[in-house]
Order: C-alpha cells, then structure tokens, then sequence
C-alpha cells in the first residue's frame, strides 16, 4: 500500500460503517485559545458541547494538525526523534452522541488486524486510571470491552491492556474544552515484540501510541472543573504517517527487525531526494542516542527530518493563510522557518535551498490536499522572501557568536537571548554551534533573560510573542478564505522586518 492508499483504506472503512466522509478543517483555528488546529476534533467542538447540532451522526476525515506551540507542543522532538512532526495528519473517526465505547473499539481492533493485517500480538491498549484528584472514575467499561476483543483474538487481556493516569489517558484539547478518558492503542516495535507491554508510555521510540480512542464526556470549564456534557460522543485520532512509516519499514507489517520510523513512508521520499541532492549528503535513518553527543552522520539525518517537516509545516500553513510574521502563531511559523534554514547551513545547503522543497511537496500532498496546488505560487513567494531576509540575518548573527567566543568562553545567558531575540537563533542551535566548538551555554541564564522579556511584555501591557509561543496564550482567529493578488504584493511589503 502506497500512503494514498493507506489514507483511503481508513476512509473507505469508516464510510462503509456509515460515516460521512469530511474535508480537513483548515490550519487556521476556529477557537480563540488554539494557535494552530491540534487534532481532528477542534471542527467538531460546537457538536460535542451541544451549542450546534451534528449534521450528521457519524464522521471521519483526515486532519491537518500543527503541534508546535501551546497545550501540545512537539517541536523540540522534531528531527531527533523519527514520529513527531510539526505538521501532521490526524486519521479520525466520530461518532456525535451516536455508538461509544463498544463499537469505538471494536471497529478500532478490526481495522487494525483484519483489514491492515497489523500483528495483535504486538499491540497492546491502555485504559485511564486516575491518580488521587483527578477526574472521573476508573475506565472499567473500556477495560471490559477490551477484555472481550483482545480475548475473542486469544490475547491474555491482563498482558495486553494497561492502565495510564491523567497525562496519557485523559485527552484535553487545551486547557479548557470538550474532553473525557481515553483508550490508546501502542505497537511494540522491538525487533521480537517481546517487550510484554512494559515499554507502553514510558517515551520509548520502540513502542509507540498509533491511536487514540477519546469518550467525550466532559467539559473543562475555566474554573478547573469538569462538567458532565449533556451526550456522550466519541472522537479518535491515529497518527496517519506512523502507521504509513511502519508499514514501509516493515514491508507491510511483517518484518520488524529495522526499527521503524515515519520518514521511511513514501511521504517524504521525493523530499529527502531533494535535499540529497542540494547538499551531496546521503540519509541513512540514524537517530541520535544521545542529543547533547552527535555524530557527523546523526545529524545529518537529523537536519533531513527537520528539513522535510518544517516544509510540509510551512507550505500548509501559507495556504491556508497563516503567514510567518511578529507574533502569536505567525511568530511560531517564523522560528520553524528559521530553525529549517539554520539546520540547511549546517549541511551547507545554498542559499534559497527551502524554498525548493515547495515544489516536490506541493506534487506529493496536492493529490489529496489541493489548496496546496492552488497557493502554489504564495507558497513560493513568501518561503522565498523570508528565506532571504534571515539569510542576512543570521550572517550577522554567525559574525557576533564569533565574536562572544573569541575569547575560549562560552555563551552567556544574555549573549544567548540576544542571538535569539535580534538573529532569532533558537537556543537548540546556539547550543549545537557551541557544542560543537567544545563551548557551554548557560541555558539557565537564558531562561532568565526569556522570563525578564515576559515581565516586561506584561507590564508594557501589550501581547509578547514569546510568551504567546511558549504559553498558547490566547491570540486572534480570523477566517481565511484564499488569497487575492492584491494581498500577494501585500505579503511582499509585509514580510520583510
Ligand atoms: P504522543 O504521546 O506520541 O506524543 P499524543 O498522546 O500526544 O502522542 P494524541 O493527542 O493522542 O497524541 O493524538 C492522536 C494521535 O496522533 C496519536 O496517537 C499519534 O499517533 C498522533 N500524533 C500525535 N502527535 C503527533 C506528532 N507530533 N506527529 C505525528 N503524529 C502525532
Ligand atoms: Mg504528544
Ligand atoms: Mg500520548
Ligand atoms: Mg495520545
């Protein structure tokens, strides 16, 4: 299966058990506390909390979701790890006060083992059970229901169901908001599967979660409360370039003897070619044991993965109108630009090499995602603008990091923030750059310098776009309906600053 065909299949598995198939909501949030869409559900808000009424009972779609700032934020780990992005798709399936736990999981299991042929001795589900103070009760019915599916298959339910408190299985959007106790289905990806479900949540890349089964039965009110909603829905999401990046690694399920990682998908082939041949390097899927000890090779690999993410993030932002700008989310897509552009350099990509990418993206994702195609022109442009104005930048930038470590010490928290907040250096690349010329930073000092800038931020009374980016404040939604030659010479005069 090609991922197209992989997407379809999860599609046409729905609709056959009476979904509506709907499009993707588009990046730009429709809450006012999200900086960028986060999971399939955000569209359906209005439906879980009984404001508006579902057109339909049963849905599913594939979701465009950025997780690079605010309640979930996975930026840190992108390029270091091999399964999170900063732009992803969310395969879901909900049902709006319609069927629950029982047919959530069963569907879950049959699509899994029956259809995709995923081996069930390597999967293993977990179910909430909260710690004192948490909300809501012990998941007995998930529990039994899994008891009866897993059995049915011959699986010792005692082995593979665990349990997870509120951090991994109680789903929240935000802080505030439609939620409930989840159920998360895991893959054991040692070369044997003989982890016996020890590895589930601990953060281990050799057991990962593929899909969550939320049972929407609360909202979180600002109080810190949570209230019963008036029905009970459910609302899923699997993470569509795990499982296309197992299925490649492991031809189709069967051998797991390489560890498997989403960047093997044919998702990402045309654009690591791209880069392979901008740069005269070769990616080889190494992933760093140790982040603060890298080899030439590992972070090679690592600035292949950065790269292709951060285009994928960018291109789908632009079309869907979020420019990369001074603050809230177009400030995040501006340090995700940046960030692609400082790891090019170290591989020695020329200038305007992101730019490239655009294109062997925009024919791999357009099929499905035709918003990409018709921006295709915007899209080019402004990664093109704003490429090259931070290449001046950070030339300047390079020249005063010289200049700091002249002397064989290393870099101050102020020297620190200075490079981040005029060169917008983020402080993993200053780290790296000093690392690699055996010098310390003192991220500590930075920390500090950050948290003076919010205070001041705070008492000038006005929005800091730091704090915005690290905090998700609440920042500004605004419907975008495509662009209009007019604003594209608007997006010109704009960027540059
Ligand atoms: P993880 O624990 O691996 O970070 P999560 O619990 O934060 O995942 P959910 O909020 O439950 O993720 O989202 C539903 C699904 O989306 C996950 O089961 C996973 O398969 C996928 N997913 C989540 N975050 C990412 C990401 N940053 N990149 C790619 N896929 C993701
Ligand atoms: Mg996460
Ligand atoms: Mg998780
Ligand atoms: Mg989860």
């Amino acid at each position: 299966m090609t991922s197209a065909e992989l997407r379809q299949s999860f599609l046409d598995f729905f609709a056959s058990k009476g979904h509506t198939v709907v499009s993707s909501a588009p990046l730009m949030p429709s809450s006012p506390n999200l900086l960028f869409t986060n999971a399939g559900m955000n569209q359906f808000v209005p439906y879980f909390l009984g404001e508006q009424k579902a057109p339909f009972k049963r849905a599913c779609d594939t979701q465009k979701c950025i997780r690079a700032g605010g309640k979930h934020n996975d930026l840190d780990d992108v390029g270091f790890d091999t399964y999170h992005h900063t732009l992803f798709e969310m395969l879901g399936n909900w049902s709006f006060g319609d069927y629950f736990k029982r047919e959530a999981i069963e569907w879950a299991w049959e699509l899994l083992t029956r259809v995709w042929g995923l081996p069930r001795e390597r999967l293993y589900a977990t179910v909430y059970r909260p710690d004192e103070g948490d909300p809501a009760e012990f998941d007995q019915e998930a529990y039994d229901i899994w008891k009866d599916v897993l059995s049915a298959d011959g699986l010792d339910p005692k082995l593979h169901i665990r349990t997870g408190n509120k951090k991994d299985n109680f789903w929240m959007m935000g802080d505030t908001g439609p939620c409930g106790p989840c159920s998360e289905i895991h893959i054991d990806l040692t070369p044997k599967g003989d982890s016996r479900g020890e590895l589930v949540n601990a953060d281990s890349p050799q057991c990962i979660e593929i899909w969550n089964l939320v049972f929407m039965q609360f909202n979180a009110e600002a109080n810190g409360t949570f209230k019963p909603l008036s029905a009970k829905h459910v609302d899923t999401g699997m993470g569509f370039e795990r499982v296309a990046g197992i299925f490649a690694t492991t031809d189709g399920f069967k051998d797991f003897t390489k560890e498997p990682s989403n960047y093997d998908s044919d998702l990402f082939g045309d654009l690591f070619r791209h880069i392979s041949d901008m740069s005269g390097r070769t990616y080889t899927g190494t992933v760093p044991k140790n982040r603060d000890d890298l080899s030439g090779q590992e972070m090679t690999d690592v600035i292949f993965r950065v790269l292709a993410d951060h285009i994928r993030t960018l291109s789908f932002s632009i079309a869907d109108g979020i420019l990369p700008g001074n603050e809230g989310r177009n400030y995040v897509l501006r340090r995700i630009l940046r960030r692609a552009v400082m790891f090019g350099k170290r591989i020695n990509l020329p200038r305007g090499f992101f730019a490239n990418l655009v294109a062997p993206l925009v024919t791999k994702m357009a099929p499905h995602f035709p918003e990409l195609a018709d921006q295709q022109e915007v899209i080019l442009k402004v990664i093109r603008q704003e490429e090259q104005a931070f290449d001046r930048t950070l030339d300047r930038g390079l020249q005063l990091f010289d200049k700091f470590t002249l002397d064989g010490t290393g870099i101050t928290g102020e020297q620190a923030f200075i490079l981040y907040d005029t060169y917008g250096f983020p402080l993993d690349l200053t780290q790296i750059i000093a690392r690699e010329r055996g010098l310390t930073v003192d991220s500590a000092g930075f920390e500090a310098q950050m948290e003076q800038q919010r205070q001041r931020a705070r008492s000038a009374q006005k929005k800091d776009v730091i704090s915005v980016f690290e905090e998700g404040e609440k920042v500004h939604s605004t419907q975008f309906v495509g662009y209009n030659c007019s604003e594209i010479s608007h997006v010109e005069t704009t960027l540059v600053g």
